[in-house]
């Protein structure tokens, strides 16, 4: 063989060590487009948080209309509340986004290195060879055919040579967007972490201002007395609804079973929260400064925060799973005829009505909606159609000071 193969023999061989470096790119688990369609579903919120604006800007100061503002203020924040965990979500997406790149990058930049090696060893390899310059392997061809033959070799060295350039250039190209990319998502994350900050201060002033709407109301008595006779109507009218619920669901249950309605167990319950902090408990009390009713038909449970999970105090039948003046979001737990237990001023809630919920399960997430001048639960147990002190079952309290 002569030098001339062996010098294109090699070089294939080269090549083909090359490409085989040349990895597919990985799939790539985040893209742009996940995060764009997050920026998506954060263009609704700013819709539905701008709705909710022009509707507060309805309202007058009228005290009447305090309970009504409170209700949209509450769901302004439940929309803040929602934005906040988009732009977290945006957040953690730029993340995996930055590291993937830089994998990416690292890849590609080692995949230079190579190619660059692969290249300084072809321009060494003809030095080495004196074949430096392609037409002075021509021009020592001793006969026509020997010309032919030397042309061959010289054409796959060509073919290899520039295969080596435009891959060593694609690489190069591939790392300078790779660059461009990570710069502008590193960019963007600092751009989305900034606005998250704003978002958590303006969910803070706007709980504040929730809760000092309620507490304003109650510094006036005969402002609030309209609003607490209109309170303790809607609670009676809502206590109403939940004992017929909770018969006729019983009665239902029991057609269904075949059998006559039977009295379900008594007790039975857990604390619907971790805390064990009462602030409140049941019956007569001065109404701290909210306007909360003064014959107080259930407990209050703090040091909840906006954050703690709310647990079905026991087994049974969502009847109810919704909104009212009274007590913000709340759930109405079915456990049997007449009895129920029922959880207000939730942020948000997890379940909806006609459920079966079991006893530990996540109902909803504790706040200040509704009646509430600060985050709390509001929990009450209802037996036989009556609402009873929840601290006969619930022990192991502690009492606010
Ligand atoms: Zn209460």
């Amino acid at each position: 063989m002569r030098p001339m193969k062996r010098i294109a023999a090699a070089l294939m061989a080269l090549a083909v060590i090359c490409t085989a470096v040349l990895l597919p790119q990985p799939v790539s688990a985040v893209t742009q487009s996940d995060i764009d369609a997050l920026k998506g579903d954060a263009s609704d919120l700013t819709s539905q948080k701008k709705a909710l604006e022009a509707k507060l800007a309805s309202l007058s100061d009228d005290k009447a209309e305090v309970m009504k503002k409170k209700e949209l203020l509450d769901q302004q924040i439940a929309v803040q509340v929602k934005e906040i965990s988009n732009v977290e979500s945006q957040i953690s997406t730029y993340a995996d986004l930055i590291s993937q790149t830089q994998a990416e990058l690292a890849d590609a930049q080692a995949r230079e290195a190579a190619q660059y090696e692969l290249f300084c060893r072809r321009v060494r390899a003809m030095e080495e060879e004196g074949t430096v310059s392609y037409w002075s392997v021509l021009f020592k061809a001793d006969n026509f055919t020997d010309l032919l033959d030397r042309l061959d070799a010289v054409n796959e060295i060509m073919d290899a040579d520039q295969a080596v350039i435009d891959q060593l250039k694609a690489l190069q190209n591939e790392i300078s967007e790779k660059e461009a990319s990570l710069k502008s998502s590193k960019a963007d994350a600092e751009a989305a972490k900034t606005d998250l900050e704003s978002k958590k201060s303006a969910l803070d002033s706007q709980r504040k201002q929730a809760n000092q709407l309620i507490q304003q109301l109650g510094a006036n008595e005969d402002e609030t007395e309209a609003a607490i006779d209109g309170l303790a109507e809607e609670e009676e009218a809502i206590q109403k609804r939940i004992q017929e619920m909770s018969r006729k669901l019983a009665e239902e249950q029991a057609a269904a079973n075949g059998g006559q309605v039977s009295n379900a167990a008594l007790g039975g319950y857990i604390w619907p929260v971790d805390s064990h902090y009462v602030t409140s408990t049941f019956g007569g009390r001065a109404s701290p400064g909210g306007i909360g009713s003064t014959n107080h038909k259930g407990v209050d449970i703090g040091r909840v925060g906006y954050t703690t999970t709310v647990h079905a105090a026991k087994a049974g039948t969502i009847i109810v799973a919704q909104r009212s003046s009274s007590y913000g979001n709340y759930v109405v737990i079915s456990h049997g005829s007449g009895n129920t237990t029922l959880y207000g001023h939730m942020s948000s809630l997890k379940v909806s009505a006609g459920t079966y919920v079991n006893q530990g399960d996540a109902i909803g997430i504790t706040g200040s909606t509704g009646n509430s001048t600060g985050p709390h639960l509001h929990f009450e147990i209802s037996e036989n159609g009556v609402r009873i002190n929840p601290l006969k079952y619930l022990t192991g309290y502690t009492l606010a000071g």
